[in-house]
């Protein structure tokens, strides 16, 4: 059984600083999605606690081991670190379930042991990376030597809090930096046990802090502290956009953004098996209730399957029905807050009134929970530009737009903005592989849509959807830089 009683879950109302709890006085309320209900006050990380946070980092950056020791031994105590979490995953999942978007048996079978396992695979390349030697003439040796940065600001959205967490903190500690962290307001307690279970594991005091508040002030004054090396965000193009001035301002500092998406998804009437890409587009936009940044939210079908694909994604979407994220078999996420709620109902409205036909969907899932509940919506639109084809909603809404051939629907996949993610569906390998080269995005997918539970592929964006890469080897490089040094042979 994995339901649980929200009742009787603690829950880690603390910053983690210098390897414990700092309990403070609570100024948020945190608010649960699927029911509404507040569960904690969240302190507020004044600057005091900041600087203690970032001191303890630069701390434990030059005076513990952490950088210091033989890589080795710092990919050990981040495999125990792993070990202990898929441990902890009763716990971890419930934390994770109640406070956030994510239903219980999906934040046991997926959320907590995807997190555990990305962090041994950033930990594999602590001692896998090593410098180079330069050609230069015979009477000198050049080198250049990996370092770590130093104290790494990360800033976590609240869409999938525990595997964000991973993505942006396992390869900056991994390459031998400290990182202070700060998740969204709305999903700030998994990550203070993720730190407690690193202190478990051995790491030192310090190397992992959690501070808890809000973006705009706590996140913002996070990226303009002095002693940040660098900052790593998930989360709007706005917010990143507003993260690159302040790191600009205080630096220039080097930053990594993974940003919005308005990810197309291009199907072609040689498809061999409708039912199964029927299948893959509604978990495309469905999935988190469509709280994800590659959510696949617009639909470019060839004319001759509109009909039958909408039949089926209809079909598909109503069997979701709202349920409390800590009760087993809940399948379909509320929306993460009102604000969020609010938010894309205005994007229908203003799509509507544009011009799009709503299908199925268009308003609130009256559910009885007291959450926030939207029912997954299909918007048939004509016109290229539509607020709805146009903005990032972050919502369970699909615009469809339909094309005559291929070079159509390579032109309506393009969009001015973003560049996250496109999949393409066709039996065709070569219109596969020339969509391929064309589709202006961080990642293509062919006949499917989502990543795999593999790591190595780096993600990131194309145009504003982003700046450096999360996962691969490209997300652990970048927490690194490069001293040259030049030897003279003949002194
Ligand atoms: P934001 O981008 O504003 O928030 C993401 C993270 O950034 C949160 O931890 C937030 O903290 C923090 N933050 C906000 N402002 C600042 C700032 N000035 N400096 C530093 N950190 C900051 O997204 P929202 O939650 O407001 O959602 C708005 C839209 O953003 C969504 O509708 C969606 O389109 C997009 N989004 C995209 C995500 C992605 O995965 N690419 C994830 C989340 C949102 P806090 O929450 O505490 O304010």
């Amino acid at each position: 059984m994995s339901s649980f009683d929200p009742a009787r879950i603690a829950i880690p109302c603390a910053h983690f600083i210098d390897g414990r709890r700092v309990v403070d006085k609570g100024e948020l309320a945190t608010v649960r999605p699927s029911d509404g209900a507040t569960y904690a006050e969240l302190p507020i990380a004044d600057a005091g606690v900041l600087d203690d946070a970032v001191g303890s980092a630069r701390k434990a950056f030059l005076r513990s081991e952490w950088a210091r020791q033989a890589p080795r031994e710092r990919a050990r105590i981040m495999r125990r670190w792993a070990d202990l979490i898929e441990a902890d995953v009763d716990y971890l999942a419930s934390l994770e379930a109640l406070g956030s978007t994510r239903p219980i048996d999906q934040a046991r079978a997926w959320d907590v042991p995807y997190t555990a396992e990305g962090i041994r695979f950033f930990a594999e390349f602590a001692d896998k990376h090593g410098g180079e030697v330069a050609a230069t003439a015979h009477d000198h040796l050049g080198m250049q030597i990996a370092e770590p940065l130093g104290v790494i600001g990360a800033i976590a959205p609240w869409n999938f809090p525990l595997s964000m967490t991973c993505w942006k903190v396992a390869p900056a500690l991994a390459a031998g930096n400290t990182v202070v962290l700060k998740p969204s307001e709305m999903t700030p307690f998994t990550a203070v046990r993720l730190a407690e279970l690193a202190i478990e594991a051995g790491m030192p005091a310090g190397v992992f802090n959690v501070i808890q508040g809000s973006g705009p002030i706590t996140g913002d004054a996070l990226c303009r502290h002095p002693e940040i090396a660098k900052v790593t965000f998930t989360g709007s193009t706005a917010t990143g956009r507003a993260i690159m001035g302040a790191c600009a301002e205080t630096g220039p500092k080097p930053v990594t953004l993974e940003l919005g998406g308005k990810s197309p998804q291009l199907v072609f009437a040689d498809i061999p098996d409708i039912d199964r890409t029927a299948q893959t587009l509604a978990a495309a936009i469905t999935g988190n209730a469509g709280q994800v940044c590659v959510a696949g939210s617009r639909l470019l079908i060839q004319k001759p399957l509109l009909e039958s694909m909408i039949e089926r994604l209809a079909a598909s979407f109503g069997t979701l029905t709202p349920g409390l994220t800590w009760q087993e078999g809940s399948r379909f996420s509320p929306i993460i807050s009102s604000v969020q709620l609010e938010r894309i109902e205005s994007i229908v409205a203003r799509a509507r009134e544009a011009g799009a036909e709503l299908l199925t969907g268009g308003e609130r899932f009256e559910s009885g929970l007291g959450g926030c509940f939207y029912r997954p919506t299909i918007l048939h639109v004509n016109n290229r530009h539509n607020p709805a084809v146009d903005e990032e909603i972050f919502g369970p809404v699909l615009t469809i737009q339909t094309f005559e051939d291929e070079e159509e629907a390579l032109a309506l996949a393009e969009h001015e903005v973003y560049g996250l993610a496109s999949g393409i569906h066709t039996a065709d390998l070569g219109r596969a592989l020339r969509a391929v080269r064309k589709l202006s995005a961080g990642t293509v997918w062919v006949n499917r849509y989502g990543r795999s539970n593999d790591y190595i592929l780096p993600t990131g964006g194309y145009k504003r959807s982003g700046i450096g890469r999360d996962l691969g080897r490209a997300a652990f490089e970048a927490n690194l830089h490069h001293k040259s040094v030049l030897i003279d042979l003949n002194p």
